[in-house]
């Protein structure tokens, strides 16, 4: 597609080859790679992103069935996780080579039957426990039965077993989190000792490695936001290359005088005379109208402009008294790592919600210098 739109979203590759690289060197190097590039690479291009790394990463994951068939149809040949997928999703799993997580005997019983129907031999699955974070897992009381269930059959294996921490960056939830460790390997233990194979381990996300590397490597870890250049902890961010850039420019500056209003319900009314510049980029575009009236703010010549006035759909306006510019001038909507760190502090969020909140109407551009 031509680029008509002024407003990009740029994907530094080089800065996610070296955050790859920075994540697999606190690793054994016997440690396996899963990277995760659900909801769109987390905004930056899950097939794009899935190509560049496809000689690096041992296995991707996303989220749903749809994200996974997306991935296979652009010829992504790496395993794929399917995290999140629901009962009816099983066949087309399977015919898409795709490989699922079971987190329920529901779910479990169901994919044993269409796997029979199928007439498979030996085809994988993931299992995941909970330990603690209480959203998708089985429990320590089902170990009996999944393994009763699985021993029973010859369609499918369990291929590997994980669990997902609930607080892996918050220090402060360190003992609680060492007990989810404890817990997944004793659940674990129980389960593998009734099974006829030997399944891989794997529970630790970006924080995860960064804090829980030597008590819970197992044998392969799952790299989301890491490789987007967030470390979950400002200090983490600095040694990470920036990935996210989301550009536009000027498309008309206004002189408002003293008395006048900006934008939509009149929201920003002027007390002294106020040079404005007007961005095409709005909440359409992902960004949040919680970043109106002087709560976000862009870089223009190196210099901070803040959002006036209410966010429209497709555009928004800053203050530009103090800058010299003008129209056509560069503006940086998201500049770097600490730029979204803060907008995302200023909102109550996560830079997580930034970036997969960049709408698809945003262009991407991929850079690789
Ligand atoms: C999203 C997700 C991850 C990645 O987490 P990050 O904090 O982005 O590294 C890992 N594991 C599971 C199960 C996930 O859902």
């Amino acid at each position: 597609m031509e680029n008509n739109h002024v407003t990009v979203l740029e994907i530094n590759l080089n800065a996610i080859d070296f955050n790859f690289n920075y994540f697999k060197s606190k690793l054994h190097k016997k440690t396996k790679v899963l990277t995760v590039i659900k909801a769109f690479g987390y905004g930056c291009g899950s097939i794009e992103i899935a190509k560049f790394l496809e000689s690096k990463a041992d296995y991707y994951a996303v989220a749903y069935l749809d994200e996974g068939i997306a991935l296979r149809n652009a010829g992504i040949k790496t395993p794929i996780i399917i995290l999140h997928p629901q009962k009816n999703n099983l066949q087309k799993i399977v015919e898409y080579q795709l490989e699922p997580n079971i987190y329920s005997i529901n779910l479990l019983k169901s994919f044993v039957e269409d796997a029979k129907q199928l007439k498979l031999q030996n085809y994988p699955f993931h299992l995941k426990f909970n330990t603690g974070l209480n959203r998708l897992g089985f429990s320590n009381d089902e170990i009996l039965e999944i393994s009763s269930t699985v021993n029973n059959q010859k369609e499918l294996f369990i291929k590997s077993v994980f669990s997902h921490i609930a607080a892996s960056e918050d220090l402060n939830e360190r003992e609680f989190t060492l007990q989810q460790i404890n817990t997944f390997n004793s659940l674990s233990k129980e389960l593998i000792s009734q099974l006829n194979n030997n399944p891989f381990k794997h529970m630790l996300n970006t924080s995860g490695i960064l804090n829980y590397a030597s008590e819970a490597q197992f044998d392969m870890v799952r790299l989301g936001i890491g490789l987007y250049g967030f470390g979950n902890d400002e200090k983490e961010t600095t040694n990470l290359k920036n990935v996210v850039t989301l550009r536009s420019v000027i498309s008309q500056i206004h002189t408002v005088q003293e008395g006048e209003t900006v934008g939509y319900n009149r929201a920003f009314k002027a007390t002294s005379t106020v040079k404005t510049a007007t961005i095409p980029i709005g909440y359409a575009d992902g960004i949040s109208t919680q970043f109106s009236n002087g709560v976000g703010y862009v870089y223009i010549n190196n210099q901070k402009a803040a959002i006036i006035g209410n966010i429209c759909m497709d555009m928004l306006m800053v203050n530009v008294s103090d800058i010299n510019c003008n129209e056509g001038d560069e503006v940086l909507i998201y500049k770097n790592q600490q730029h979204i760190e803060a907008l995302a502090k200023a909102i109550n969020t996560i830079p997580y919600e930034l970036l997969t909140s960049i709408s698809q109407r945003v262009k991407r551009v991929l850079k690789q210098c």
